[in-house]
């Protein structure tokens, strides 16, 4: 399949495995901020073949896993009300609120369906004239181009029970916020491919001067990997800093301009409660004054919790690289993916689900990610 089997070809990742081990004279810390890049670097063991070169920590790249408690305890009360659907993508019916989760209330009889897309719920809306639909919206500027589209959409069509709620996230906000951290390890990040497919790459300059830290736009694919990985350890050798584009195929350098104007309209920027990290400021995205009309907070009695309670889930520590999943007590003992007791074991792109998923026990180094001295 062209621009897929290249990027998986064994002989060409093998050569770049060995281009990255002559070129790294020591071991540098990287961290990838996309789920996909996480599952991609686990499933293809590319973090087992480079172990002496570079460690990769495992950024909150996954939407699912930074959703805020409050959003799902605000969606099961929604849910609750009659005459209310609350329309949600799969992966967020398991995600653990304060009081369980919209599978739980779901089987206690709240209205819950699954959408594949923010437009399903558009129509739902249409075809359930009686119902207020309620769409959870979750994910990064990857995905919130979708749901501009589905409240403009709701507008033309004169919905007026259709609304959203937005949980959608930024992901440069949560990059500084780990980059200016006390105790970051992160020396360079493979910036998520998708994400700059929309906003494209020129965005990270000011990040790059600011934090004196390479970033490189990456794919998902073993090839797209290591050449992203390559990019950094070249820039961290040499002592270059700037942003590189490796993934040409799909990341332009000013990105998908209509996509860009699309969230412009509908949504501004705002602080925003992630998962386990906390309040991080210009982190979210919420509607706009003149599509409050869309605006499902605006239909709650009382103002939005942001309190995030954690039930003892180590995702925080496992998103901001101070620790690996393995590393977390609960890891396949009380948090499986059976049983997750945190996001990132529920959701196909969470960091825990792939260590579960690709890591035997025997293969899990232990000590990677726990602070190290410093080698500069
Ligand atoms: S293993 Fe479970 S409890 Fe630990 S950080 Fe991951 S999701 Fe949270």
């Amino acid at each position: 399949m062209k621009h897929v089997d290249e990027y998986r070809d064994a002989r060409t990742a093998t050569q770049l495995v060995e281009k990255i081990q002559r070129l790294a004279t020591r071991r540098w810390t990287l961290m990838e901020v996309c789920g996909g890049q996480t599952h991609g670097i686990l499933r293809h063991g590319v973090d087992q073949a480079l172990a002496d070169a570079v460690q990769l920590l495992h950024g909150p790249g996954c939407p699912v896993c930074v959703s805020p408690v409050w959003a799902i305890d605000q969606a099961i009360t929604l849910a609750q009300r009659p005459g209310t659907i609350l329309a949600s993508f799969g992966d967020m019916l398991r995600v653990p609120g304060t009081d369980g989760s919209l599978q739980q209330a779901k089987s206690r009889g709240a209205e819950v369906r699954v959408v594949y897309s923010p437009l399903d719920a558009v129509t739902m809306a249409r075809q359930s004239p009686q119902s207020q639909v309620v769409f959870l919206a979750v994910g990064f500027e990857t995905t919130a181009p979708a749901t501009a589209l589905a409240v403009l959409q709701a507008e033309r069509l004169a919905l007026k029970n259709f609304k959203v709620l937005s949980v959608h996230v930024r992901v440069l906000p949560a990059m500084e916020a780990i980059a200016s951290a006390p105790h970051n390890q992160v020396q360079a990040f493979l910036a998520a491919g998708h994400v700059c497919t929309v906003m494209g790459h020129q965005v990270y300059q000011p990040f790059v001067q600011r934090y004196n830290m390479p970033v490189v736009v990456t794919g998902f694919e073993p090839v797209d990997l290591l050449q992203g990985i390559f990019e950094c350890i070249r820039m961290l050798e040499c002592g270059d800093v700037d942003v590189v584009n490796a993934y040409p195929r799909s990341v332009r350098s000013a990105g998908n301009e209509n996509a860009q104007r699309l969230l412009d309209q509908v949504f501004q920027i705002s602080d925003q409660t992630w998962r386990g990290m906390g309040r991080i400021a210009h982190g979210g995205l919420v509607l706009r004054p003149q599509y409050a009309q869309f605006d499902a907070l605006a239909q709650l009695d009382q103002p939005a919790c942001t309190v995030d309670v954690d039930h003892g889930c180590r995702s925080g520590e496992v998103m901001t690289g101070r620790m690996r999943p393995p590393q977390c007590p609960h890891f396949g003992l009380t948090c499986t993916p059976q049983q997750p007791l945190g996001a990132p074991m529920v959701s196909s792109e969470g960091a825990c689900a792939a260590y579960f998923t690709y890591h035997s026990p025997a293969a899990v180094d232990t000590t990677a990610g726990s602070p190290q001295p410093s080698e500069s």
